[in-house]
This record gives C-alpha cells, sequence and structure tokens, in this order.
C-alpha cells in the first residue's frame, strides 16, 4: 500500500490508533500524522489519541494529539494504526462516518475485513515498521523517522523479541541514517523510570506468585496500591517483561484493577503457550508472545479463568 495515493483527492484526514496507546501506536500515528503535513499541506489532517505517557514528549509536534470525544466531523478518510476498531475508544465514531477506513496493523486477532483498505500483516515487528514501508522514502525526515523508530524499538524490546526480522532491522537501519539521538531516546522513552514506577515493579515482583508449578508468574496492582501511590497504568509498563524473565516461567501475568470488579490483564510467554488465543476466549486479543484482555471478577476469579485456558493448551 503507497500512503499518497491512497490519499490522492482526500481533503481531510483522522488518524488514530488504541486506547492506552503505546510507543507503536504513538509512534505510528505520530509518523503519519507528520508525514501528511509536510508531504500533503493542503490536506486538513487531525490525529485522535487517549494522551499519551510524557516520555513521548520527544516526539514532534505530540502536543497537536487531539481527544476524541464529541468530535462530530466528518472526514473524507480515516487512518486507523496498530488496532482494531473496536479498541479506537472515543475514536470510534470518527472512524465509523469516515468515508474512506485505511486500516494498517500487525495484530494477529485483526481479520482485514474493517477497512476499505486493509494492510495487516501479523509477521511485521510493528505498526511503525509497516506505515515505513507505506511511505514515500523522500518524503521521509529526521521527525518523522525518529517517531517510526520509537514504534518500532517499543514493540520489538529494543528488537529483542521473535517479531524482529531482517526487514525490521533494514528499516530501522535507514531511520538512524537520519541522525536523531537514538541512544537517549532508546534509554529516555523505554527503559528510565521514575522512583515511583520502580518503587511499584519491586512491591509487585515481590508479592507475585507462581502457580502451575512455577510455568506461570502472576503479578498485580488493585486499585488500593494505585491509590497508595496515585500511580496510573502507564506507570506498570515493563512489569509484565520482569516477570517473564523468571527462569522456568513460560506465561507472566500481569493486572491492574479496574473499577467495577474489572481487571485489566497482559500476559507475555515462550513459545509454548499462544497468548492472543487465551485473550480471544475472553475477548480480548493481541499477538502469540503479547495479549491483552478486560476481564471480570476478583483476582482469585481472573487467574484460575486464564490459568484454564494456558492450561488447555499444555494438553
Ligand atoms: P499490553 O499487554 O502491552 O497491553 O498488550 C499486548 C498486546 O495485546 C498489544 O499488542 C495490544 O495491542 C494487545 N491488547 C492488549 N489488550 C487488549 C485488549 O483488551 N483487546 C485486544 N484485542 N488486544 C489487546
Ligand atoms: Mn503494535
Amino acid at each position: 500500500m503507497n500512503l499518497n495515493s491512497e490519499l490522492k483527492n482526500v481533503k481531510s484526514v483522522a488518524i488514530t490508533g488504541h486506547i492506552r496507546p503505546d510507543g507503536d501506536c504513538v509512534g505510528s500515528t505520530m509518523a503519519a500524522y507528520l508525514y501528511i503535513t509536510k508531504n500533503m499541506p493542503d490536506i486538513d489532517v487531525h490525529i485522535y489519541l487517549e494522551k499519551p505517557s510524557s516520555v513521548f514528549g520527544c516526539i514532534k509536534d505530540i502536543e497537536k494529539i487531539e481527544n476524541p470525544k464529541g468530535v462530530d466531523k466528518v472526514f473524507d478518510a480515516v487512518i486507523c494504526l496498530d488496532t482494531v476498531k473496536s479498541r479506537t475508544g472515543d475514536a470510534e465514531h470518527i472512524f465509523d462516518k469516515a468515508s474512506k477506513k485505511i486500516c494498517i496493523d500487525h495484530h494477529i486477532t485483526n481479520d482485514g475485513s474493517e477497512g476499505d483498505v486493509n494492510y495487516i500483516r501479523p509477521e511485521a515487528s510493528s505498526a511503525s515498521e509497516m506505515l515505513y514501508e507505506c511511505l514515500d522514502k523522500d518524503g521521509i525526515d529526521l521527525e518523522i523517522a525518529k517517531a517510526l523508530y520509537i514504534g518500532i524499538i517499543h514493540d520489538t524490546g529494543v528488537f529483542q523479541y521473535s517479531n524482529v526480522s531482517p526487514l525490521t532491522l533494514n528499516i530501522a537501519a535507514d531511520l538512524i541514517g537520519y541522525g536523531f539521538d537514538f541512544p537517549t531516546i532508546i534509554m529516555e522513552t523505554f527503559y528510565e523510570k521514575t522512583y515511583l514506577q520502580s518503587q511499584i515493579m519491586g512491591r509487585v515482583l515481590s508479592e507475585s506468585l507462581m502457580v502451575m508449578d512455577g510455568r506461570v508468574s502472576v503479578g498485580h496492582v488493585d486499585q488500593k496500591m494505585a491509590k497508595f501511590y496515585n500511580s496510573f497504568p502507564y506507570d506498570y509498563d515493563g512489569i509484565v517483561n520482569a516477570l517473564k524473565q523468571i527462569k522456568g516461567v513460560d506465561v507472566a501475568i500481569f493486572m491492574h484493577e479496574l473499577p467495577d470488579h474489572k481487571y485489566k490483564v497482559s500476559l507475555r510467554s515462550t513459545d509454548k503457550i499462544d497468548v492472543s488465543k487465551v485473550c480471544e476466549y475472553y475477548g480480548g486479543g493481541g499477538h502469540k508472545k503479547a495479549a491483552g484482555v478486560v476481564m471480570e471478577g476478583n483476582f482469585y476469579d481472573v487467574v484460575n479463568n486464564l490459568t484454564a485456558q494456558i492450561a488447555r493448551q499444555y494438553d
């Protein structure tokens, strides 16, 4: 897919991604925004997302992100990155009303039926990698390259996950050629934690459980703990990876409590378990080795339900 061709004769574009936007979502949507404003100045372009973490403050024009709530403008085209429509939150109505729907996603649980134009590649590392393929190379500048690079490093854990391919690394090589300060970007957007975030991680790890004979680790933050630390979901980034690093663990479960007896669950796994199937069973989705879902019940209900589905895959 070529974005320039898809946007011929288009006068207004809305760009959106998923709720609780992560690095790939912010990187890919911002790269699309910067690319269109730079190369198609006649198009009226808006970007609609939940407010992202302040670590992404290094991305040019990040302050142009708008809250989609109550927006009634009808756009000629919508570009939906890194998600299915149902996870666009308050931007769903913008997607529905847009005349032309362009979907770019790498989630295995996206069946590619929602857009007028669908570019879905589950083996791609990130939506940012896929967007790069859709752009004219001479229309990319340092700021666009930086946003795409941020997306790729976040969804690959800085090039460590199995979703990294030779293509991913070739694209990353092209991107660092634009000359941004990538070591600082990796440190400040991916690894660095506030003292509070480090304290929460330490507490969750020390209170974690090992179940299913040590093959599954479980950590959680309930509302009481969140209130005590005055923490938000983005303060928990990286905790599920730390739970996954425990020797012998095939599946790491991290969950934080939402209002109304619900938990937001993140799962990470090795080759042995397909966690996208586990999450899909309860209405969520994602990738084989990284998936998520919102589940009802108390902590033990959620653990029991998840481990029941995980156990089925060991049979
Ligand atoms: P995370 O655990 O980091 O929130 O998400 C891991 C992966 O699963 C991401 O690719 C994310 O988009 C996907 N994911 C997380 N939560 C949900 C969910 O509730 N529904 C669906 N369909 N995908 C999710
Ligand atoms: Mn992604």
